[in-house]
């Protein structure tokens, strides 16, 4: 078998059971170092496994919450960490005439509403129903569409994200490729994605993100900058987070002392839980 992104030989990496109960092989790309389900499932499948009632009791069980202030506050928290380490601040001063923004599985559309106080003419897309209701609900600028086929009527952006969703999609190429059509002129893509770094390799089948079969694809900053490439993109700025050390309340200095240290390596050594990067036309 070879890999769907980069057409590279595939070797074993790791097997485990599904939440579904089914087992999954996992193979590494000697090429991309890509580790994805192999075989992969089809589109079929992980339709049918995501409207079953097994991910579903899961994925009902926050719709109520997830338009919930609590939950908002949590991910601008994140968001705005991440849009500081992108130099996205500077970079929307420089920015003139309308900002137009695309969030490409925006779920409820948390983000989407955060840029859209910033002054953006922002919209979210996303094809979970209930999601996107809650979100319109609340009066979020959303879209309940499938992006491979939504016709954006000549428009551009110039700023698209997609915050940890690449995992999910056997199409991860084309998602991206459309995208990259999407940009306007001096556009950014930013995207985040779980990382196969140091945790990954240490933990095996018991890291926390290795969820199959949601994650189909577990990237790392070389699968990604190979992937930019296929899709005329490429990375000017990426970095890692999740060291391993959660942030804890009342924890002890030398708890937290650990913890800036392992935060500074995971960041700088990509060696992290999660990748954050920038990509923009090459
Ligand atoms: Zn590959």
């Amino acid at each position: 078998m070879s890999c769907i992104l980069c057409g590279g030989r595939l070797t074993p990496r790791l097997s485990k059971a599904g939440r579904d109960a089914k087992n999954y092989n996992i193979a590494e790309c000697l090429n991309c170092g890509v580790w994805q389900i192999a075989p992969m499932p089809s589109e079929a499948e992980l339709n049918a496994l995501y409207q079953s009632d097994y991910f579903k009791v899961r994925s009902d069980r926050g719709y109520a919450d997830y338009a919930s202030d609590k939950i908002y506050r949590s991910v601008v928290s994140t968001l705005e960490k991440n849009l500081r380490d992108l130099n996205f601040f500077s970079w929307e001063k420089s920015l003139n005439g309308p900002k137009h923004l695309l969030e490409v599985g925006c779920a409820a559309g948390h983000a989407v509403a955060y840029f859209a106080a910033r002054g953006w003419q922002a919209l979210g897309i996303d094809i979970a129903h209930e999601m996107i209701e809650a979100g319109k609900s609340a009066g979020r600028p959303l879209l309940e569409a499938d992006f491979l086929q939504h016709d954006f009527a000549g428009q551009k952006f110039s700023l698209i994200t997609h915050w940890a969703t690449l995992e999910h999609l056997p199409q991860a190429e084309m998602f991206l490729q459309r995208m990259a059509k999407l940009l306007a002129d001096g556009g950014r893509i930013y995207l985040s994605t779980c990382n196969t770094g140091y945790f990954a390799r240490r933990y095996g089948i018991s890291w926390r993100y290795l969820n199959v079969p949601e994650h189909v694809f577990y990237f790392n900053h070389r699968s990604l900058q190979c992937l930019a490439k296929k899709c005329g993109l490429k990375v000017v700025r990426a970095f890692s987070y999740g060291s391993g050390f959660t942030t804890r309340e009342n924890a002890p200095w030398w708890y937290n002392f650990k913890k800036h240290i392992a935060d500074r390596l995971a960041r700088y050594f990509l060696t992290g839980d999660m990748i954050v990067v920038e990509f923009v036309v090459e």
